[in-house]
């Protein structure tokens, strides 16, 4: 089967390059899970919510 040998050469190359990226550019950014705030969904680029800092417990998880 060639074309598994190809679909598994393929994925060790994407890893590779995801390992490249994430060493040059930090995790955060690579998996953009801490680009925006996790409370209102402001584009913090993995620092503090100046929202959330200001009022920590306004909207945590009100169903308001
Ligand atoms: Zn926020």
């Amino acid at each position: 089967m060639v074309l598994a040998y190809i679909g598994i050469a393929i994925g060790v190359l994407i890893v590779l390059i995801l390992i490249v990226k994430i060493s040059k550019t930090g995790p955060r950014e690579v998996a953009g899970v801490d680009k925006f705030c996790k409370k209102c969904g402001l584009e913090t680029r993995g620092m503090n919510c100046p929202k959330c800092k200001k009022n920590p417990n306004h909207s945590a998880s009100s169903s308001h």
